[in-house]
């Protein structure tokens, strides 16, 4: 929504990116797909939203979803062959009035940053010059980063977040999410790195000491280093399936345009719209209402519409355990022990390694299955 009124160029969701979710079905880790419910959002404003997807895995809920239509076009680069979910093939370009605004590369193992640059960026390049989308999504699964536990890239921080990089530099709203990834540690890298670099910064690759640095032993680096497999994309197969797609790019009706009639409204509640439009993007977006240096009064909702919970936490004076009761302490001690739960059950704090419980977390999610 904020993307839609012009208050913010980009908007990330880490914990999105759920790119399997079919309308009807759960699957591959996904209940709900965030990616379309977004991108019908943003076609309430923009005439063509432009979907990219870096998951190892085909970005098939999505594709499905707007399979028939040019209003979006989507990208997907994925390992294909013997692999979940088995759809993105070349040759699948979409149907009806979306005839060629699906867009498959499939790749082999072991792909890496040089040849994965070598086909996103001529592909993105003229998928932007043809279609001039309004808006883009972009799906950053952490999977196809070399050392993933289910992926088979081999892709380092440097050349996943070069898509980012390239995408950002047309200067499009984008929406940018998270997805796969199974090596928990390096997801963390991921992501970092690619918030740093839609912000322009460049983070050191030492990583400073904080609460979770001992799971980034030995080194302690940010970075990763490629591991030693063979690229199974020859230079040739990757200019192939790049000439057909470029080929078939060009069949597209330049900016299909649309007629925008009975456009439903803003998904959000009517009266945090109004404030946000009142206040003409004064409002501090890190600021819930309410707090010091909002600019708001304390109504209990947030700017995008959602109310508040009363136990809703916060650092400083406004935090509901620092008054004293509930165990003592201050408001540090109150943040530490409501965290350590967490840190046992998602990163392996408590009994066995992170990668046992990685494993166990994998097992039990795909039913041994994969
Ligand atoms: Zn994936």
């Amino acid at each position: 929504m904020r993307l839609n009124h012009g208050l913010a160029d980009v908007a990330i969701n880490w914990a999105g990116g759920l790119h399997h979710a079919k309308k009807c079905e759960a699957s591959g880790f996904c209940y709900i797909n965030d990616i379309v419910l977004g991108i019908l959002e943003l076609l309430k404003h923009h005439a063509r939203v432009l979907y990219i997807d870096i998951d190892v895995h085909h970005g098939d809920g999505v594709e499905e979803a707007f399979f028939t239509t040019d209003r979006v076009m989507t990208v997907s680069f994925h390992k294909y062959g013997d692999f979940f979910p088995g759809t993105g093939a070349l040759r699948d370009v979409g149907s009806r009035a979306g005839k060629y605004y699906s867009v498959n590369f499939p790749l082999n193992d072991g792909i890496d940053d040089f040849s994965y640059e070598s086909v996103f960026k001529p592909v993105i390049q003229k998928v932007m010059e043809m279609y001039r989308p309004g808006a883009v999504v972009l799906q950053c699964g952490a999977d196809s980063l070399t050392g993933d536990r289910l992926g088979c890239f081999n892709l380092t921080l440097k050349g996943h977040a070069e898509c980012v990089r390239f995408v950002r530099s047309f200067g499009i709203p984008m929406l940018l999410l998270g997805g796969g990834g199974y090596t928990i540690r390096n997801v963390a890298r991921c992501w970092a790195n690619e918030t740093a670099t839609v912000l322009g910064e460049t983070l050191p690759d030492f990583i400073p000491p904080n609460d979770y640095v001992e799971f980034f032993r030995p080194d302690y680096r940010l970075h990763l280093d490629p591991a030693q497999m063979e690229n199974m994309n020859s230079r040739e197969y990757l200019g192939k399936c790049r000439a057909v797609i470029l080929e078939n790019l060009r069949f597209l009706e330049a900016a299909p345009s649309v007629a925008f009639q009975d456009v439903p409204p803003d998904w959000a509640v009517r009266d945090a719209q109004d404030r946000i439009r009142e206040s003409g993007g004064s409002l501090n977006p890190d600021v819930r209402p309410g707090m010091p240096g909002s600019g708001a009064g304390s109504s209990g909702i947030a700017m995008d519409g959602r109310r508040e919970h009363q136990a809703e936490y916060y650092d400083g004076e406004k935090d509901n355990d620092s008054g004293g009761g509930g165990g003592g302490g201050g408001g540090h001690a109150a943040k530490r022990s409501r965290l350590a739960p967490n840190v046992g059950t998602t990163t392996g704090g408590g009994g066995g390694s992170a990668e046992d419980q990685d494993d166990a977390m994998i097992q039990e999610a795909t039913g041994g299955k994969r």
